[in-house]
């Protein structure tokens, strides 16, 4: 089957690859994006380097946006009992206002239809026409095939009426960017009652601090800057971040409804890309790394299933084996991490007397939460 032209739906990491690679490999390909670039985003903007040998060999990846490099990590408990290990593989700090801009800039240079500012608002396919309708409130599109990169949470997953959507997520996601005196080698991660905060370096020297909260916790106070001085500075280390930090937005960048519930890669004959197939826990520092690789995987099967006048079903099949074979594992690692070993006094203890007696076992779990390079 020749599928002529795709409509990717959501300009983050996992769209905005899988667009270009497409037009590389002379599928037409257009990008729809709620916002505009540059913009800022909830993320701790920390890349695994399992992403980097991918990025360099596809000119995805400039050295000129010089990202430091990360190979220590420091785990605090609540009370501040810390301990720190070496990262095996490591990973690079940039923000997602400079990377996905620095991509979309791409994408229109290799020829993407990028859209922006427009929502899309439902996606239907024809089974007469074998063919999708893609609606945003200004304009209506057909497309042979539809790629959902539409990130966490979207109002696409209550037009396709997915599982998560319909119960309430406990999990809220604060970003700042601060000028502090971090070490650029070092990713802190540093647990409180209710959350925990990652904290790194990206470009310019500036620093990168992120974190997960229950919602319950942030109820409890008139604001965040309330819950932050109560809560998180029970911690030492996030107590003395915070007050030596410049603070350099006027707000923090904050999401609501963060879910990790199991989605499906493939729904309705759109390939799910990136956390619109499935999110692993932030902690896991994986998340842009899967969202990047999900890029690669889903364009590369397209090219696949053109050059070998594959159908549809084949194609569906292909992804949904390739996602799940690559990424399920990862997901429940990370879920489980993330529910027994963070976010309280006791368990944040347990993990951080796990990482001081036994740095091989923390090691061997981190990798269970990462993939190889690729
Ligand atoms: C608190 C927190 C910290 C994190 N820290 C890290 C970290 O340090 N390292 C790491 O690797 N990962 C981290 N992650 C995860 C990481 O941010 C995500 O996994 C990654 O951004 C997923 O990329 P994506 O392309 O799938 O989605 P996104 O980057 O979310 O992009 C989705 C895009 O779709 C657009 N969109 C949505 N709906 C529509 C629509 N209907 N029409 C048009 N456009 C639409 C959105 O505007 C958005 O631009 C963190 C996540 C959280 C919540």
């Amino acid at each position: 089957m020749s599928f002529k032209n795709v409509i990717v739906v959501g300009g983050g990491l996992a769209g905005l690859i899988a667009s270009i690679r497409l037009v590389r490999s002379g599928i037409a390909c257009t990008l729809i994006e709620k916002k505009n670039y540059p913009f800022h985003r909830v993320c701790g903007e920390y890349i695994s380097n399992e992403t980097l040998p991918f990025l360099k060999r596809e000119s995805l990846f400039s050295e000129t946006l010089s990202p430091p490099a990360i190979n220590q990590f420091q785990l605090s408990s609540v009370n501040g009992k810390s301990t720190k290990l070496s990262l095996d593989s490591g990973g690079f700090g940039i923000s997602r206002f400079t990377l996905d801009n620095f991509l979309y800039q791409k994408a229109l240079h290799e020829g993407v239809n990028v859209i922006v500012e427009q929502e899309v608002e439902s996606v239907f396919f024809l089974d007469d026409e074998d063919m999708f309708t893609v609606k945003t409130p200004r304009q209506e599109f057909s497309a042979s095939l539809v790629i959902g990169a539409f990130g966490k949470r979207s109002r696409m997953d209550n037009t396709l009426k997915r599982g998560f959507i319909q119960k309430r997520s406990p999990y809220v996601g604060v970003k700042y960017h601060i000028r502090t005196n971090h070490p650029d080698n070092l990713i802190g991660l540093h647990n409180f009652n209710g959350g925990y905060c990652g904290i790194s370096n990206i470009e310019d020297g500036k620093t990168n601090l992120c974190y997960l909260v229950q919602r319950k916790q942030v109820k409890r106070f008139k604001g965040i800057r309330d819950m932050e001085e109560t809560v998180l500075f029970q911690n030492p280390f996030l107590k003395s971040i915070f007050h030596s930090a410049d603070f350099l937005f006027d707000n923090p960048e904050t999401i609501n409804e963060i879910s990790f519930e199991t989605k499906e890669p493939v729904l309705n004959h759109i390939l799910m890309a990136g956390d619109a197939a499935g999110m692993i826990a932030p902690l896991c520092g994986n998340g842009m790394a899967m969202a990047i690789h999900t890029g690669k995987i889903v364009s590369d099967l397209i090219v696949q299933a053109v050059a070998e006048s594959r159908s549809r079903a084949w194609l569906e099949a292909a992804y949904a084996d390739r996602w799940t074979s690559t990424f399920a594992g990862r997901l429940r690692t990370g879920r489980l991490i993330q529910n027994y070993l963070f976010g309280s006094a006791w368990s944040s203890r347990v993990a951080v007397n796990l990482a001081v007696h036994s740095s091989w076992l923390a090691k061997q779990i981190i990798k269970k939460t990462h993939g190889l390079p690729f």
